[in-house]
């Protein structure tokens, strides 16, 4: 079956083919490791890790690499400000290496969590420094990079055209921009491939230049290379990679090159919070961690993000990641019945639903209509193992784990209640044996004012988190 994929590049939607056989080449930018990975940023992963699945469905074998930015990510995309990770750095009174590590091993966790795959190939910036040096030469022998008292920076005048990705006229851009630029850059836009290091920063190397250090750009194209070669098929990122740095990454393979890295890019929109940006002002930013705090399981976001298309904007609430939760628990019960039932369903029709499944996700995966036709799946009414088998074919592009549905449900029902919301269920049995209705229903209310439900059943009373 044919796959589309939305390509930044083409803008449209164009027939995937790899072009090496049956194998496909991605690169992902991954994450600058300065911090702890906010949910915005799992989105990103998320689609990563769907974009694979669906690839491993349609049968291809993959090659996969995502780096890790661990030097040379400044605070502003275009060479502004300080590397991110020694501002971490001194911030946190310790070295850049070990907020480096600290940062990944968190990240790591997160994405087990989320059950994303990794990648073939995770590739850290800091252990590729000579093959970015090596790309460097290579963009200065073919005349595409001058020096400046700062570092090395790219000319993007000698390019045939710049920008190819964006539709950003840079000319208007230039006319209307409000920062100084730079008095020894040849033009506006030219960006850093390499920097020269002042004398406190931490992570610098020996180079033809001096003490210096990479810029974030470089890292990925001289890591996509190494692993990949100088033509492969797929890079992801965000959106806000499309002006920056995948244009920068782009110019600096054709200064080196003389080619576009990738066929197809493609970028994942942004996650909105409250309808707005998410920002460290706004105290909006949450980590896995902090919904699981919440009461959010990390695949309840996962199944969250399956709601909209990867090219649209997501808006995050705590509504609707309680919806999530509770749908995951509906998909998991589903699937348990399925699992359970004894019907015989006709082939033919199991395979109509494999193949609307299969069509939406090979139509630049379209998850929320592929969802849609998992829960007909799950809520079919002749319950038969039959779909639960087709589920758990599903499942390996979703990665929702719902081969262990029966388990979560176990835990689920065994977690352990707090204290006081014990102390609220003895005085409301209490009231019960004492038939004081009104009091009972009142305590009632005020164990779903604390997101626990209870119900009176023939065995007595049981309470559920909702
Ligand atoms: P960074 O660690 O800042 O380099 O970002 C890691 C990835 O997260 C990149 O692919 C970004 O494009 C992506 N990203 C950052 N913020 C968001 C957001 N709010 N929604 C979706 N993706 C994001
Ligand atoms: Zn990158």
């Amino acid at each position: 079956m044919e796959v589309k994929l939305y390509n930044t590049l083409t803008k449209t939607k164009d027939n995937f083919i790899p072009l090496n056989g049956n194998e496909v080449r991605i690169y992902s930018c991954g994450p600058t490791v300065y911090s702890y990975a906010h949910i915005g940023n799992f989105r990103a992963y998320i689609f990563m890790d769907t974009l694979r699945r669906m690839l491993k469905y349609n049968g291809y074998q993959l090659k996969h690499v995502m780096n890790i930015t661990d030097v040379g990510h400044l605070e502003s995309d275009a060479d502004e400000g300080e590397d991110k990770m020694e501002k971490a750095a001194r911030k946190e009174n310790k070295n850049p290496y070990e907020i480096a590590n600290f940062y990944s091993e968190v990240f790591f966790k997160d994405m087990a969590k989320l059950n994303i795959e990794k990648p073939e190939i995770i590739a850290k910036a800091t252990d590729h420094i000579p093959e970015m040096l090596q790309f460097v030469k290579e963009i200065i022998d073919n005349g595409y990079a001058y020096e400046t008292s700062k570092g090395i920076y790219f000319d993007i005048s000698k390019l045939d055209k710049y920008p190819v990705l964006s539709n950003r006229n840079i000319d208007e851009q230039i006319a209307g921009a409000r920062v100084d630029v730079d008095p020894e850059k040849r033009n506006p836009y030219d960006f850093a491939l390499w920097i020269k290091a002042p004398e406190n920063h931490i992570m610098k190397w020996d180079s033809p230049w001096g003490l210096s250090y990479p810029g974030w750009h470089i890292e990925c194209s001289a890591m996509g290379r190494k692993y990949l070669g100088e033509q492969f098929d797929i890079h992801t990122g965000g959106v806000d990679h499309i002006p920056t740095h995948h244009e920068n990454e782009i110019a600096q393979s054709k200064g080196a090159c003389g080619k576009i890295p990738a066929k197809f890019w493609m970028h994942v929109e942004f996650l909105q919070v409250d309808g707005g940006k998410m920002s460290k002002s706004l105290g909006n930013i949450y980590t896995i961690s902090q919904l699981q705090e919440k009461g959010i399981e990390p695949l309840a976001y996962k199944l969250f993000c399956f709601t909209a298309h990867y090219r649209t904007q997501l808006n995050f609430t705590f509504e609707g990641a309680e919806s999530a939760q509770k749908a995951l628990n509906r998909l998991r019960e589903g699937f348990v019945k399925q699992e359970s039932g004894n019907e015989t369903i006709d082939e033919k029709l199991i395979q109509e639903y494999e193949n609307r499944f299969h069509e939406a996700i090979n139509d630049d995966l379209n998850l929320p209509l592929a969802m849609g036709i998992v829960w007909e799946v799950v809520r079919h009414e002749k319950k038969s193992k039959q779909w639960a088998d087709l589920l758990l074919k599903f499942d390996n592009v979703l990665g929702l784990d719902l081969i262990n549905s029966s388990k979560y449900l176990e835990e689920q029902s065994n977690i352990e209640l707090p204290e006081e919301i014990i102390k609220l269920m003895q005085k409301r049995a209490e009231a019960r044996n004492n038939k004081d209705w009104q009091l009972s229903d009142e305590i009632r209310d005020e164990l779903k004012e604390k997101g626990y439900i209870v119900k009176d059943t023939k065995e007595g009373m049981t309470v559920e988190k909702v």
